[in-house]
């Protein structure tokens, strides 16, 4: 779902203008295994038994459609959903009609003050994370006429968003005023993934903090999160992409499985001489005669120019990604370009490669943490940038 066709488009959850209709075999496709993502959101809510466990589904539910991955993860159980705007709240909201009495969204940011009556039409929690979005949400609501439960995000290392000291004072004076009322209140780790130090820091400040309101439900963890140890389940988790199957094996505790297979056809195949050069700027010289498979895919559909067999400044000595064909693993060759990308088939058994076959990028075969690791990133980076000419097909 793209952010720029919203406004013209808000009712229409399904096909928004411009976006590209699959006509024939060869563009570049995501399949999505809906099994895999329900099982994966089971595995990580059998972590904290005692919490609810709920989905970060932001930024088109990772890339993958917010519309499916919100109504599957209902399916498996979720009720609680996190976004960054309003605008994307209110398709997950559209997506879980008219079922979905019982599940809360939370938008993250976007709070001014014509979004007020817009979170408050479509049953959107904000979170509140500044004195400013103190101030906005409350005399919206008031302007308005309105009582509506809001979360408050607290600051306690990050320095992202949050409410410090001072800002946790206004929001009490609010409550006891009886302007605010406050349903969750959350903070996010820096570090889950790398400090243990620092996230216990954390979460010893959130504990802190958050005793000025006892009764009200307490979220930190994120995926990583959730095995930092038994304290930081609380009352509510916020797993995402451990849910999409990045981050693979959790801690080092819970495997769970790939969700997305992201592939791409073969469009033509050539014996090129050794000495030859290949791609733009020549960046890749052949020392054999090689066997190259140019695939329908490039950086314009997400697949990461730094993925690069060769040419690309900063990587000119790092080994290049590999896409997985007929089986076998083999490297992509010279610079990836918008809409295509080369593979070295070279020592694959002659005839085995052929226009129409597909190469797995990641997914089952080629894991998306590899191919992060391989384009200096992470795999939030790759599921969230694949653009709208790769085709998301759901599978059962
Ligand atoms: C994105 C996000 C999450 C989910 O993080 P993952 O690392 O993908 O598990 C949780 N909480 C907040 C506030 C976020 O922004």
């Amino acid at each position: 779902m793209r952010l720029e066709g919203l406004s013209a488009n808000l009712g229409a959850v399904h096909e928004l203008e411009g976006s590209l209709l699959r006509q024939f075999e060869r563009l570049p496709r995501v399949e999505i295994d809906r099994g895999a993502l329900k099982r994966n959101w089971a595995a990580l809510a059998s972590i904290h038994p005692n919490a609810q466990t709920g989905a970060a589904v932001k930024a088109d539910g990772y890339g993958l459609g917010a519309v499916e991955v919100s109504r599957a993860l209902f399916e498996a159980g979720c009720r609680n959903f996190f976004v960054a705007w309003p605008e994307e709240g209110q398709i997950v909201r559209s997506a879980l009609a008219p079922k979905n009495k019982n599940a809360r969204v939370f938008v993250l940011q976007g709070m001014e003050p014509a979004a007020v009556r817009f979170l408050t039409d479509h049953d959107l929690v904000p979170v509140l994370s500044s004195p400013d979005d103190l101030t906005i949400w409350t005399e919206g609501l008031t302007a308005l006429a309105r009582r509506a439960p809001a979360a408050l995000q607290l600051e306690t290392g990050m320095n992202r968003l949050g409410l410090d000291e001072r800002g946790l004072g206004k929001a009490m004076a609010l409550v006891e005023a009886g302007e605010l009322e406050v349903a969750l209140l959350l903070t996010h780790l820096a570090s889950a993934d790398v400090s243990p130090e620092d996230s216990e820091a954390q979460r010893i400040r959130f504990s802190a903090m958050s005793a000025r309101f006892p009764y009200i439900s307490r979220s930190l963890a994120n995926s990583a999160g959730l095995v930092c140890g038994e304290s930081f389940g609380l009352d509510l988790t916020r797993p995402g992409i451990a849910l999409y199957g990045g981050m693979g094996c959790l801690g080092g505790l819970i495997a769970t499985e790939p969700v997305a297979r992201l592939s791409a056809a073969v469009i033509q195949v050539r014996e090129v001489e050794a000495g030859e050069k290949v791609g733009y700027a020549g960046a890749a010289r052949l020392t054999r005669r090689t066997i190259i498979a140019t695939l329908g895919i490039g950086y314009g559909d997400g697949y990461l120019r730094a993925l690069s067999g060769a040419g690309v400044p900063l990587r000119m000595d790092r080994p290049a990604a590999s896409a997985v064909i007929s089986g076998c693993a083999v490297p992509v060759l010279g610079r990836i370009s918008m809409d295509l990308t080369l593979l070295d088939v070279t020592d694959l058994p002659a005839g085995s490669v052929r226009p129409g076959d597909r190469a797995e990028l990641f997914g089952p075969n080629m894991p998306i943490d590899k191919v992060a690791e391989a384009a200096g990133t992470i795999p939030y980076e790759l599921l969230t940038g694949l653009g709208p000419r790769v085709q998301r097909v759901w599978r059962n």
